[in-house]
């Protein structure tokens, strides 16, 4: 339902949390973090509310560090438990996914996970995107094109954003049929499903297209479609009273 994605200088998970409360206003039923610290991908999640999941990083911190990710879902594939919550891991651990929308052939990918091996732990149609996901990273070393490859055999809608530990400056963003805006900012960079995320950090957002995939990093947004060739970015000042 919400999305934000943030690299830059502050403590990305500070930024994540307050960006989800400004998404709170559209209603949701679990709520979930990751970030990107020491080499490694800390995440944490829970049904209910927002409070919830703070209550949850009281008790067991997570580490701080520059690149991060959160969301509030809306359960539309498994009901709203902590394990169908988002983030969604790879089994490695090392990939965390937040997706809004549906993705239509789930059922057919996750039967060839498993075959491959691959052990789902949730009833969500996401999952399947955070193991092709680890799948295609293994194989082209990259977390942008490793999107573009997975995107491609993805069908129905979808707002993904992701992290990979092997690539903690980067966060990935890719969307079809659902809103995704970066928000550019001097030193940071956010990504989020809708511009009340990060409206207290910048103004400046550039809208993605349809059917577009986001390399966001600390000094550098890159755009381009699902097969590679690079897109026009459309900037706009977000005019608004937040
Ligand atoms: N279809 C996904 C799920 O049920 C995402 C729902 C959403 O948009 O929040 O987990």
């Amino acid at each position: 339902c919400g999305i934000v994605g943030y690299v830059g200088g502050q403590c990305a998970l500070d930024v994540v949390l307050a960006g989800l409360r400004r998404l709170e206003y559209r209603g949701y039923d679990s709520a979930g973090v990751a970030v990107l610290a020491d080499g490694g991908l800390a995440s944490a999640k829970k049904a209910g509310k927002l409070a919830n999941l703070e209550k949850e990083l009281a008790g067991r911190p997570l580490p701080s560090g520059p690149t991060g990710l959160g969301h509030t879902r809306w359960a539309t594939h498994g009901g709203p438990t902590d394990a169908n919550a988002h983030p969604h891991l790879d089994n490695a651990g090392r990939v965390a996914v937040v997706h809004n929308g549906i993705i239509e052939n789930f059922a057919e990918l996750r039967a060839e996970l498993t075959d491959r091996g691959h052990a789902l732990g949730s009833e969500t149609d996401t999952e399947v995107v955070s193991h092709l996901l680890a799948e295609a990273f293994s194989s082209c070393g990259d977390l942008p094109e490793a999107m573009r490859q997975v995107c491609r055999r993805l069908e129905g809608a979808f707002t993904l954003v992701a992290v990979h530990a092997d690539e903690p400056d980067v966060v990935v963003g890719a969307r079809r049929n659902s809103p995704l805006v970066v928000g550019v900012g001097d030193g940071e960079n956010f990504l989020a499903s809708d511009v009340a995320a990060f409206i207290a950090h910048t103004r400046e957002a550039i809208e993605l297209g349809q059917d577009q995939v986001v390399e966001l990093r600390r000094d550098g947004v890159t755009v381009t479609d699902f097969d590679g060739a690079p897109a026009d970015v459309r900037p706009y000042h977000v005019d608004w009273d937040a």
